[in-house]
């Protein structure tokens, strides 16, 4: 299609998380796009949260790689894709397969993994391809294939809504998978009587629809569920049946956790027996329960054992595959789930084929007719860099994510690929922090610009669509790995001209042999020629060629029919060792644990392009109770050194009673591009679940103390500031330019110097204001009317409102203004709305208090209809509802 010219709306999927939601996109005559839920795709009929509300405001060039570099010089495609292929070649020929590496990501679609995984599993003939899925849900899909015999996800998200109790695990639904929570929280008002259970060490903005919130020890979930089996055990709600007909091994799981008393389970969990016994009690009583669970339960060094254990108490109940319940694992990623599908992880064959099965890789050669198979799992993503680090890995090609960021003991994956050979980089961004390693740059195509598909957390398979011309000269990944894969000599196997085709082939060999023996059959959709790919509607899995498809009612295991060899599924007994909740140690005195925020995805490479997502949180920090606050001297909006055995960050802290005590939340966003010290990732050590390979990225012991800033500071900036010697600085988008927030820790000599370096203009056109004996420099550059920026630096956190200051940018200033510009005040007739609660309409936090307070609006509904925050994505409203009780309860005490 020749999307440069289009003005029509596209039906396309959005490029974040796995909920998977449908959107309309109609790109405008102005250039811009605009972007709205699309009200006929099952999984949001119309919703969006924050994030793809803003996908427009992402869609700009800025940054944008647009052509291939060799070395950092631009270089022709031919050039690259020469030195990629003939590299590789080499590497192989004089080092074998497991030389080479490639590690993708849940951002590809299904038919770029799917080229991806058949190039290194069939051609190169390694394992060695995995993904920054490993860090997002490997334990979820290691637990379903010990209980099922395959990567199965039994239900859908009607289940949430038919369901009379969810029980959400370490899952922050509201921020993390918004749509959902939505979905949830709609029903429950329609049915008050559908209970909510949060087990998460944080009261996260999810507990504000939660009718119990147990705030459980880190890594507790083991001990909780594997008690909930004994006392389902003990009060006779085991359905027999279910368990003599279709599963195995239920006796030798009693046994192991029999004997686990409530007593036991509360000094594991850290939890009231009073509540543990109330959240049993429930559970066992009320039939239609699903369980959700996601990266609380997945990113933990037991996350295998507690997936199994949750699945335990589902199988022994067969609360499993009928409307309403079910264990629910909900994936992060716009396509975690195809990856799983077409073997885009280490351990994976392909179309849900085990590369340990002699009989899987002999369907799987032949049907590619390649020269070879891989014939063992490949190095999951933990062990792929320590072998780049210790020289097995000479080359690798990594493909739309940032590991130097995003993984555990992110400093020595960063040295790791600084001694690699060769590095390979595909990526939509110029300057990530990986990408500064890489030897290779190659422009990949990106959201917006991708043609192929995606599945969701619920099976549904969706198309992404183009709306928008490559631009520069970018390529979609399928099409750069199969040029490459030509390079390398395997020309027949990789003459694709389309996704379709891609596609077609993906669906064939799903059904290859397959006859129901394998959950993933999509059978009935190959052979679908482009004009069909491009209509495709979202459609559920299984879809095989004969036999029953998937409808609406579509779930797996009702009447078992598991995918062990003998249809059966197994109870799996969680090691001893794994119920022990963790505790921080003695030298150590927090336990960190790291998550997501609500407005930003991953490395922020695309929410950090808008302004109005960055309102909302514009800066890393560290979430402490306030009793931890105390004990450690540090009070709110301070810089704190957070360090543990691998590394450390500097962070702002806020306060907060959502804190579990002991421990501290950092967000996981923030890099080398956007903070001085922001990666926390840095700080975690790459312990791993033994079966999963997921690392644990929420119980880290760390310690924290207060940063001794000399001199805070802020700015406005119309260009991007130079951060060249603040200790701390973190840079954010603004309408018309950055915000930033600095920090220095020696006494400045010339505080002046610093002001001009950072603005980037001369000192002769800078307006200032000195109070040296009150510790406050001030200072502003115009151009005409127009501010170039604003520096103010003050010996305590700067005081002067974010958004105020941001919005300075755009104004005009007379004369008159400037002073009061530098003095940081916006008038009485401009009264600071606080930092961003609403992003869709910009609404603050300080005028959703004062609506509270006056009287005027003490609902989340009534706050709507006055200042229209949280009337269009819904995201804030949890956040709204928090502040009306805040506001409540201080007018109570
Ligand atoms: Fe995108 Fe939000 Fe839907 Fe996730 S919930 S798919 S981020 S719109």
């Amino acid at each position: 299609m020749d999307a440069a010219q289009t003005t029509k709306t596209v039906r396309t999927t959005c490029a974040y998380c796995g909920v998977g939601c449908g959107i309309l996109a109609t790109p405008q005559p102005d250039g811009s796009v605009a972007i709205q839920g699309d009200p006929d795709h099952p999984a949001n009929f119309g919703r969006l949260c924050s994030k793809g509300s803003a996908l427009g405001e992402t869609l700009g060039l800025d940054g944008r790689l647009l052509h291939p570099t060799i070395d950092g010089e631009r270089a022709s495609w031919d050039e690259a894709l020469g030195r990629v292929a003939e590299t590789f070649s080499r590497t192989i020929a004089e080092h074998g397969p497991d030389s080479v590496a490639f590690y993708v990501s849940g951002q590809l679609l299904t038919e770029d993994y799917y080229v991806a995984n058949k190039l290194m599993k069939g051609f190169i003939g390694s394992g060695n391809i995995d993904t920054n899925s490993r860090l997002c849900m490997a334990s979820s899909v290691a637990g379903h294939r010990r209980a099922f015999g395959s990567d199965t996800v039994p239900g859908t998200y009607e289940d949430l809504e038919q369901a009379d109790l969810v029980v959400l695990v370490g899952s922050n639904l509201a921020w993390c998978h918004p749509v959902i929570y939505q979905r949830l929280a709609a029903a429950k008002a329609e049915r008050p009587q559908l209970q909510v259970v949060l087990i998460d060490p944080r009261r996260t903005m999810t507990a504000d629809i939660a009718d119990m919130h147990l705030a459980i020890a880190s890594d507790g979930d083991t001990a909780l569920f594997s008690g909930l089996l004994r006392h389902l055990a003990a009060v006779g709600a085991v359905d027999q049946s279910y368990v003599e007909a279709y599963t195995d091994g239920f006796e030798e799981v009693i046994g192991a956790v029999g004997q686990m008393t409530v007593a036991q389970v509360a000094e594991a969990t850290g939890l009231k027996p009073h509540a543990i016994a109330s959240f049993y009690e429930l559970f066992a009583r009320t039939e239609k329960v699903v369980t959700v669970y996601s990266q609380g339960v997945n990113q933990s060094v037991q996350g295998t054992d507690k997936v199994n254990a949750i699945i335990n108490c589902h199988l022994a109940t067969g609360r499993i595959g009928r409307p309403g319940m079910g264990p629910f694992s909900i994936t992060g990623q716009p396509n975690a789930m195809g990856g799983r599908e077409v073997g885009g992880m280490a351990n994976m064959l392909a179309a849900h084929m085990a590369i340990e099965d002699a009989g899987h890789r002999r369907i799987v050669q032949d049907f590619w007719a390649s020269p070879t198979i891989a014939d063992k799992p490949g190095l999951k993503a933990v062990e792929m860099f320590q072998a780049v680090a210790d020289g097995r890995i000479k080359a690798i090609w990594i493909m739309g994510t940032n590991p130097v960021v995003s993984m555990p003991d992110a400093d020595a994956v960063a040295q790791a690929l600084g001694q690699c050979p060769f590095v390979v980089v595909s990526d939509v961004v110029a300057k990530t922090d990986t990408m500064a390693y890489a030897h290779v740059a190659l422009p990949a195509a990106a959201w917006g610009e991708k043609d192929g598909t995606v599945t969701n957390s619920e099976r549904r398979i969706s198309r992404q669509r183009p709306f928008l011309p490559l631009p520069g000269e970018a390529r979609p990944d399928w099409a750069i790995v199969t040029e490459i894969a030509r390079r390398m000599g395997f020309d027949a196997a990789f003459a694709y001209q389309s996704p379709a085709e891609i596609f077609d082939e993906h669906a064939r060999l799903s059904a290859e042999a397959n006859a129901g023996t394998r959950d993933f059959d999509i059978g009935a959709l190959a052979g679908l020629d482009r004009a069909a790919f491009d209509t495709l509607s979202p459609v559920q899995w299984p879809q095989p060629a004969t036999g029953e498809k998937a409808t609406a009612d579509t779930r797996f295991f009702a009447e078992g029919r598991f995918y062990h060899p003998d249809r059966r599924a197994r109870f799996v007994a969680p090691a001893q060792t794994d119920l022990q909740s963790q505790t921080p140690g003695e030298a150590k005195t927090l336990l960190l644990n790291t998550g997501r925020v609500r407005d930003h995805w991953h490395t922020m490479t695309r929410t950090g392009l808008s302004a109005r997502l960055s309102a909302h949180i514009a800066e890393p920090y560290a979430e402490l109770h306030p009793k931890d606050a105390e004990r450690l001297g540090v009070n709110e909006a301070d810089l704190v050194t957070v360090a543990s055995d691998r590394g450390e960050a500097i962070l702002r802290v806020l306060v907060s009673e959502r804190q579990k005590p002991g421990s501290v939340f950092v967000p996981m966003h923030w890099t080398s591009q956007n903070s001085a010290k922001g990666r926390v990732d840095a700080l975690i050590d790459a312990a791993t679940d033994p079966i999963s390979g997921q690392p644990g990225l929420k119980s880290t012991a760390v310690t924290l103390r207060r940063f001794a800033a000399a001199w805070y500071g802020f700015a406005v900036t119309a260009k991007r500031p130079v951060t060249n010697g603040l200790d701390y600085f973190s840079l954010a988008r603004a309408e018309r330019g950055f915000r930033l927030e600095a920090a220095v820790a020696a006494e400045l000599d010339d505080p002046t110097a610093l002001a001009e370096r950072l603005m980037g203009v001369a000192r002769s056109a800078i307006l200032s204001y000195h109070d040296v004996s009150g510790g406050a420099y001030r200072f502003a550059a115009f151009d005409g009317e127009r501010l170039l920026g604003a520096f103010w630096l003050s010996r305590s956190p700067v005081i002067v409102s974010r958004s105020w200051a941001s919005e300075r940018l755009g104004a005009e200033h007379l004369a008159r203004d400037r002073f009061r510009l530098l003095a940081g005040r916006g008038g009485a007739d401009r009264p600071d709305p606080g930092a961003t609660v609403c992003s869709c309409f910009s609404v603050g936090v300080n005028e959703i208090t004062a609506a509270v307070v006056s009287g005027k609006a003490v609902t989340v509904g009534a706050i709507g209809e006055l200042l229209k925050a949280g009337s269009n994505c819904g995201s804030c409203r949890s956040e709204i509802k928090g502040i009306i009780d805040g506001v409540e309860l201080k007018h109570s005490a």
